[in-house]
C-alpha cells in the first residue's frame, strides 16, 4: 500500500529511533555480556525516545528485540546466554512511534572472529544493499529477492527461504512478503509511497532450518553460522530512502 506524505515522515521517526537501538546495542556487544543486557539496553532507548516496541508481546514474545548468536538464524529470545570471543550476534529491533513501525536487524562479531565469520557478515549486508538498490518506482519487487540471492550464492553462501522480508506500516508485517530468492513468479510493480523491510538471512551450510522448543529461536539445522541484516526503506521519488539509519 502507498503512504501519504505525513505517514512517511511518522515513519522516518520510527525508523530514527530503530537506527538509535541499533547504535545503542552495538556499543554494548563485548564478551561477558549477555543478551538480556542488550535487551535492556534497547528498551532503554524506546522508553528514552518515548516510543513504543513493536516486538513485546507479538504472538507473545517476550523482550523488545531478538537476539540470535552463531548458528541461530533469527527470532531469539534474550535471555542468560553470555556472548564469548568469536561469536557473531543478529540483533533485530523494531519500534512504534505515532502508531507507525520500523524494523532493521543486524550481525556483528564479538571481540576477534574468523575469517569465514566476517566474511559471512559482510556479504549478507552487501546482499541486503543490492535488495535496497532495486526498491525504485516501476522497478519488481521480485528484484530485490533475485538481487539478494545473487550475492549470497555468488560468494558461495545460502539464502534462507522460510523467513523473508514484508512490507510494513501501520502494523510490522504487512502484505506483499519480500522474498530473497526469486520467488518463481513476478512480484507488483513498486510505487512511490511504499514501505517495505527487507532483511536477508544468509547460512554458511544449507538452507535447512529448525525452531527451538522455545518456540522462537531459528536454527541452521546443520549447526553452521546464519547472519542478518534488515532496514525499512521506502520507496520515493529519488530512489530507496532508508529509514533505519541515524
Ligand atoms: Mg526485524
Ligand atoms: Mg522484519
Amino acid at each position: 500500500m502507498r503512504r501519504t506524505a505525513e505517514e512517511l515522515n511518522k515513519m522516518r521517526k520510527a525508523g530514527k529511533v530503530v537506527a538509535e537501538m541499533h547504535e545503542a546495542t552495538r556499543a554494548a556487544i563485548r564478551p561477558g555480556v549477555t543478551t538480556m543486557q542488550l535487551n535492556e539496553v534497547a528498551a532503554e532507548v524506546i522508553a528514552k525516545r518515548g516510543a513504543r516496541s513493536n516486538f513485546l508481546n507479538y504472538h507473545g514474545f517476550p523482550a523488545v528485540i531478538c537476539t540470535s548468536p552463531n548458528d541461530m538464524i533469527v527470532h531469539g529470545i534474550p535471555g542468560d546466554y553470555v556472548l564469548r570471543e568469536g561469536d557473531i550476534i543478529s540483533v533485530d529491533c523494531g519500534a512504534i512511534v505515532e502508531g507507525y513501525h520500523g524494523d532493521a536487524a543486524y550481525t556483528a562479531g564479538v571481540g576477534e572472529i574468523s575469517h569465514l565469520a566476517a566474511r559471512l557478515i559482510e556479504v549478507t549486508e552487501r546482499s541486503m544493499w543490492a535488495g535496497i538498490e532495486q526498491l525504485y518506482k516501476g522497478n519488481r519487487l521480485h528484484e530485490v529477492g533475485r538481487a539478494v540471492q545473487n550475492v549470497a550464492e555468488a560468494a558461495g553462501f545460502s539464502v534462507v527461504r522460510e523467513y523473508v522480508g514484508h512490507a510494513i506500516g501501520t502494523a510490522m508485517h504487512e502484505s506483499p512478503q519480500v522474498p530473497n530468492y526469486w520467488p518463481g513468479s513476478p512480484g507488483p510493480t513498486l510505487k512511490e509511497g511504499m514501505v517495505f523491510a527487507v532483511e536477508p538471512m544468509v547460512n554458511v551450510g544449507s538452507v535447512d532450518t529448525f525452531v527451538l522448543d522455545d518456540g522462537w529461536g531459528v536454527m541452521t539445522q546443520d549447526g553452521q553460522l546464519s547472519a542478518h541484516f534488515e532496514h525499512t526503506i521506502a520507496v520515493t521519488s529519488n530512489g530507496p530512502e532508508v529509514f533505519t539509519v541515524a
